[in-house]
């Protein structure tokens, strides 16, 4: 093994291989043509390359929500670049303009087609997430994707033309029938499933009698702090933020 041999981070949809040091060496490796790999940068003298293991590679494959909690920021960091740029790459490979295979470019956030000229660049889509208080009461809705019992902040997509701000108020009318003010960004984070960026705001009710819209939100219901449901996994936004307004650190609306 040579120093400049590279280290895989193998990946697919939600899980991750783990390897003897985290990465795979190159020695245990052979990917097959049809999964080309990501340059991520070097770590720990060596490149990385990232690598889309579904159908070829062995395992063991681990769930990243599961691992997620344990590993440390720069690792995930790695993850949450990897998998949305491995994910488009294999959604991507003919282009959209005139159905011919596109081609790598220099560097890895875009694709070519020689055919007729388009350019792709990756896509990463933005996501809205709330935590709307009501005196000491958060409001919290049973989705129909989640497991049974547990509740979290209401979500969803940023539509084309639409503000991040319009974006949370449009969908908290849509899933809970409620009006919202004092509404106020926080924080985001990367959220690669398969490539969401989540905008994190806060707000206060207005107005309005929380209803589950019936599709997506099923149950919703105003906790308190001492008597929070169960939350979404550790590592999410969500648990993050809720936590921190459980601890009363989130400060005043
Ligand atoms: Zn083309």
């Amino acid at each position: 093994m040579s120093l400049t041999d590279p280290h895989y981070l193998i990946l697919q949809t939600d899980q991750v291989s783990l390897g003897p040091d985290f990465f795979w060496p190159r020695a245990l490796v052979s990917p097959p043509d049809l999964a080309p790999g990501i340059p991520l940068g070097m770590e720990e003298g060596r490149p990385v390359i990232a690598l889309w293991g579904q159908d070829w590679w062995p395992g063991p494959w681990t769930r990243l929500r599961e691992v997620f909690p344990q590993l440390p920021p720069h690792r995930w960091k790695l993850i949450a670049r990897a998998l949305p740029l491995l994910n488009w790459r294999r959604t991507h490979r003919f282009c959209g303009v005139c159905g011919q295979p596109m081609q790598d470019t220099e560097e890895p956030l875009s694709l070519w087609c020689p055919s007729c000229g388009h350019t792709e660049w990756v896509r990463i889509t933005p996501a809205v997430i709330v935590l709307i208080t009501r005196g000491d009461e958060v409001l919290l809705g049973h989705n129909r994707n989640h497991a049974p019992g547990v509740f979290s902040l209401l979500a969803g997509y940023i539509e084309p033309g639409e503000s991040a701000e319009e974006a949370v108020h449009r969908e908290v009318w849509e899933e809970a029938r409620i009006r919202l003010r004092h509404l106020r960004f926080l924080e985001s984070q990367p959220w690669p499933f398969p490539d969401n960026l989540m905008l994190a705001f806060r707000a206060e009710w207005a107005e309005g009698r929380a209803q589950p819209d019936g599709q997506e939100i099923l149950e919703l219901g105003w906790f308190s702090r001492d008597h929070l449901p169960t939350l979404p996994g550790r590592g999410s936004l969500a648990r993050r933020l809720l936590e921190t307004w459980q601890r009363g650190e989130l400060g005043p609306s």
